[in-house]
């Protein structure tokens, strides 16, 4: 079907409502600039960059009303069914519900809408995006997440989803989800990446056969990423150009590998074409047990995305920094202002 150069072949791993889930998606988040304002300048990168991961074998796109780009992300779907390239069975499709929707009620309305703006008449698995429930004036609506996860066994009884999830669950909130649940979630997606390996997280999760979905899947290990106090490892780092050079592999390709040994899936974002086919070009080699005990000590538990602005709130997933609890919420994060398109509400 497809006449470009390049092809990928990316494996799947069956979810516990048995659907095949390709274990590499490609993600959508174009970040937030240093004013914490949306980041809109890359949404044409974006198109073309996913069209081209279409058209390559990509079939796993991860998406969020948060990201402002569900009607851009739905545009390139859309054209490439049109076009012949996949059929809507082929392609999985994850977005995720914002937590100003969290009241049992507000959650079908909100899937809806995703899938207005997406031009879907379904998705493949929709996420709780973060545990706690927040009013677009910023307040703590303390809803409990069990009574959102109710409105998510109703989207997915009247078929506006194949799948449901949760995103940014700590052991505890998963625990209790899955003890007072109807319908077990089918992913949790964290952050996981050379820095935060979270192997308790993944390790019960994956006992009760929950698959991990692992975002920032390369921490701060990329420029666009190299803070100051940032930790090992960069790209240029010795011990990853070592392991690189001994598969012939990129020191990316070694890090997104090492959690696909792990059996985690990871959804790295790039706007850039040939990074689209390098990211998924990491199922034809093996690291070795060596390899991996090496890139097992890069774990110090140093996390890339901390809300700090979020930590006052019921429900906040990771440990507290003290001192730092009261900087404000960005406007972004609240009013949906700056969107990439005027449809978001
Ligand atoms: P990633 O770890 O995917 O890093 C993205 C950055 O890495 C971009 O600057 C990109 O640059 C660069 N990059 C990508 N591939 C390469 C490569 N091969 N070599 C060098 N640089 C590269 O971080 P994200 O935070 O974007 O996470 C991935 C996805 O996870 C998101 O897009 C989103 O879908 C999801 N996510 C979910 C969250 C949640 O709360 N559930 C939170 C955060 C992310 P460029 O684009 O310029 O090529």
């Amino acid at each position: 079907m497809c006449c470009f150069g390049f092809q990928v072949s990316i494996p799947t791993i069956k979810l516990n409502n048995g659907i095949e889930f390709p274990a590499l998606g490609y993600g959508t988040w174009l970040g937030l600039n240093d004013k914490m304002e949306f980041e809109i300048t890359d949404a044409r990168k974006l198109q073309d960059a996913l069209s081209y991961a279409i058209d390559i074998g990509y079939r796993h796109i991860d998406t969020a009303h948060l990201y402002r780009v569900e009607p851009e992300v739905g545009e390139v779907i859309n054209k490439k069914i049109k076009d012949g390239v996949v059929k809507r069975e082929d392609i999985f499709v994850t977005t995720k519900v914002w937590h100003h929707h969290h009241k049992q009620a507000d959650v079908e309305v909100a899937v809806r809408d995703c899938l207005r703006r997406l031009n879907l008449e379904y998705v493949d698995l929709v996420l709780v995006h973060w545990p706690m429930s927040i009013s677009q004036e910023g307040v703590d609506e303390n809803i409990d997440y069990l009574e959102t996860w109710r409105g998510f066994e109703e989207v997915l009884k009247k078929g506006l989803t194949r799948s449901i999830g949760v995103s940014n669950f700590n052991i505890e909130q998963m625990k209790r989800l899955l003890a007072n649940c109807n319908v077990p979630p089918a992913v949790n997606q964290i952050e996981i990446n050379l820095n935060l390996g979270q192997k308790e997280l993944v390790d019960y999760c994956q006992s009760k056969g929950v698959v991990v979905v692992a975002y920032s899947p390369f921490g701060t290990m990329v420029p666009s990423r190299n803070y100051p106090d940032s930790p090992e490892p960069k790209m240029d780092n010795p011990t990853m150009l070592s392991i690189a050079k001994k598969h012939g592999k990129t020191v990316t390709q070694i890090a997104l590998r090492y959690l696909y040994q792990r059996g985690i899936v990871s959804i790295p974002k790039t706007v850039t074409k040939s990074r689209v086919l390098e990211n998924a070009s990491i199922f034809d080699f093996q690291l070795d047990d060596e390899d991996v005990a090496t890139l097992a000590q890069f774990d110090n538990g140093f996390r890339t995305i901390r809300p700090l602005f979020w930590q006052p709130y019921e429900n906040y997933p990771f440990d507290v920094v003290l001192g730092q609890e009261h900087e404000d919420i960005p406007i972004s994060l609240l009013k949906w202002k700056n969107g990439v398109n005027g449809d978001i509400e």
